[in-house]
Formats: structure tokens, sequence, C-alpha cells
């Protein structure tokens, strides 16, 4: 794990508080997207879909800090958008590390050369580099040449100056496990401090919807990724049991309050991959009112092939505290890569057949519950 002890305490006395106190549905991170307006338009972006008054608009530096303040999660993950063409962000920063947040500041890192003297150095802040895999993937990915070798001078001045940097990877369809698995080498080589990888979320408002990889494909992949990367060394930003999970060997529900979400519209619910469900206006409104039991693989079908971290990390964290044995096995040994996978979830909801004849589906049988 490339997480340093530091931080680790932090959210470890964090989680025991929670625990302590009988708090059954608490946040982990604060997802903040000051934004949406972006300096790419990439093919698998669910943000950028909107009129340009709504591009335009900004959360204030008091707005941010007030959703910090409210929500209360150690870290905070600024998003967007192209969070770095927010002019007040250096501030909102600089007020997140004053709180003794762990920030991370997501970017496709083309301002990042510009705008890299607005920051500081810090523990608390680290720079997560959007780069979706190697140079030819990433370039598809974000529909222009030259982007990743914007992106990768970027991490290397950043980590030449001093600063935590991380990468962010999103996979899509076509990817091969000995693709991913260069792909990680190299971060390895770039001396990041971590990566985080999932399977790109199929967005209702994305520009391109066949680019989208299937839950058993994607469980199928990280297995094959897994094995190639024995002994390879690589700094992946999960729990164990997140990976896991990934790799098909746990059914968890998803637990999206781990990870709430304020944005220009107000606290998104119940997730920021999910648009049209509505927004709180503030994050108690939003823990209440949300009907959370909609939400999750088996419960809706916009939730059908999701893996996002935003909603089943928190599950994987909250099953480590559960069952500290079964995570940990899977730090010791890594994800199984062979064998049988854990049941996938069995829809509740109504699908339709061939021919557009509703069938109802039986019930599920229960997953694993987390909560
Ligand atoms: S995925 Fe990120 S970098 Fe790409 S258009 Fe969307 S917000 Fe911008
Ligand atoms: S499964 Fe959870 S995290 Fe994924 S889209 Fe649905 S509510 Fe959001």
């Amino acid at each position: 794990m490339g997480v340093p002890l530091r931080q680790q305490l932090t959210v470890a006395k964090y989680l025991l508080k929670q625990k302590i106190f009988g708090v059954k549905r608490y946040p982990l991170v604060l997802m903040l997207e000051p934004l949406f307006r972006c300096n790419l338009a990439c093919a698998g972006c669910g943000k950028i879909d909107y009129p340009d008054e709504i591009l335009n608009r900004r959360l204030s530096v008091e707005e941010s800090l007030q959703a910090v303040d409210e929500c209360g999660a150690p870290i905070v993950s600024i998003a967007g958008g192209e969070p770095l063409l927010h002019k007040e962000l250096p501030e909102i920063v600089r007020g997140i590390i004053e709180r003794k947040k762990y920030v991370y500041l997501c970017t496709n890192a083309l301002l990042l050369k510009k705008r890299i003297d607005d920051y500081q150095p810090s523990p608390f802040l680290t720079l997560s580099i959007h780069l979706d895999g190697n140079r030819d993937r990433h370039d598809a990915s974000v529909c222009q040449t030259g982007v990743f070798d914007r992106a990768v001078e970027a991490v290397e001045m950043a980590i030449a100056r001093g600063f935590r940097v991380t990468i962010n990877c999103t996979l899509f369809q076509g990817e091969s496990p000995e693709e991913v698995a260069e792909f990680l080498d190299h971060t390895k080589r770039l001396g990041v401090e971590g990566v985080t990888i999932a399977p790109g979320f199929s967005y209702e408002h994305a520009p391109q919807q066949n680019i989208f990889i299937r839950m058993r494909d994607s469980k199928e992949l990280f297995r094959k990724v897994f094995k190639l990367g024995r002994g390879r060394g690589w700094r992946l930003n999960h729990s164990g049991l997140y990976l896991d999970f990934l790799a098909g060997n746990q059914s968890y529900n998803c637990t999206p309050w781990g990870n709430p979400t304020r944005n220009i519209f107000g606290w998104q619910k119940p997730c920021y991959l999910l648009v049209d469900e509505g927004y709180a206006p503030s994050f108690r409104a939003l823990m209440d009112e949300t009907p959370w039991h909609k939400y999750g693989n088996s419960k809706n079908p916009k939730c059908a092939n999701c893996m996002a971290h935003c909603g089943y990390e928190a599950s994987a964290v909250e099953d480590a505290m559960h069952r500290p044995w079964k995570a940990a096995w899977v730090a010791l040994f890594g994800p199984k890569t062979t064998g049988d996978m854990a049941p996938e979830p069995k829809p509740e909801y109504e699908t339709e057949a061939p021919g557009s004849v509703p069938v109802k589906v039986r019930p599920a049988t229960r997953i694993e519950a987390v909560e």
C-alpha cells in the first residue's frame, strides 16, 4: 500500500470513532466537484454534458469549505470537470489543509505546469493525475493526441518538486491484461505513490456508450491483471478487499454514503455517478432523506454494472473492520485469481426481455451485507 502511515492512522482513528459512537452511515471521502467545466472532452465522461450556463458556474471558497465542515470526512477528493480551471482553487485547497483533512486534487494535468506555483507540497495534499493507461490507450480515452506525454511530464515535475502524486486510472472496453500490467509497471517507474484503478461507470450522459466493460468481463480482466502483477511491486491505492471485490471474490452491497458528493447543484443523491436522482440542500438532509435501499447492483438497473470505488471501497473497509482475518489474508496473499467467483447480484427490479415484454425477475437471494 502506498498511503503514508500518518494518513492511515488518521483514517483508522476516524473509523474507530464512528464505531464507538455507533454511527451506521458515515462518510469516508467527500467528493467535492466545484465546477463541471473541463479542458478535455473524454469519451467516457459523464460530467461535461451541460449547457454553458451550468459549465460556467463554480462553488465558492465559502461553499466548498462549508461542505468540508458539514461532512466531516477525513479525506476530500476534489474533482470536476477540471478543478485547476477554478480560479479560487488554491484558496479552497489551503482551507481544507488548514482543517487537517487529506486532499486529493484530481486533474488531467494539462494546466499543472502553469498552476503548480499556486500550491505547496504538504503531507495533506496529493495530486491525483488522470491517466487511463499507456500512451495510445490514454490519448484515445481523452480523445486527444499528446495528452499522455503532457500528463507524464507533469507527474515527473510534481514529484521532483516534492508533491505527493498518485494516478487515477479508469479501464474501458478492449483493455488487455498485459497492457494494463505494462501501464502499472510504468507508474512504478515514474515513482508515484499509488494508483487508483476501476472499470469505467457507464454514465448515461457519456458521449460514447459502447466503451464500458460489463461486470463479469471486468472481474475476469482484474483476475488476469492481478495474476500478472505477482512480484511486480505495484502500489494500488485501495484496500485489499476492494481489490478482491474487483477480482470477483466478494459480493458487496453498495455503500454510497461513504463517498458523498457536493457540487454546484447541492448534495448529489446517492453518489457522483448517478445523475437525475436529485439533490439535498445539506449533508444532513442527504444522509437522512436519500432512499439508500434503492441503490446498488441488484436494486437499480442504473447500478447494474457498477464496481466503482465510490460505492464499494467503503463497503470493503467496513468488511475489513468486521472480518480483519479475511483482510489480513488478502493483504498477505493478494486477491484470488482462479476458481469460482462470488455470486453475481441478481436483479430485484423489473427487466425487459427481447421484444420489450416486461419480465418480473424473482427476488434475489440476499448477498453478503456489510452494513
Ligand atoms: S473525464 Fe475528467 S478530464 Fe475527461 S472530460 Fe471528464 S472531467 Fe475532463
Ligand atoms: S452502485 Fe452505488 S456507487 Fe454505483 S452508481 Fe449505484 S449508487 Fe452509485
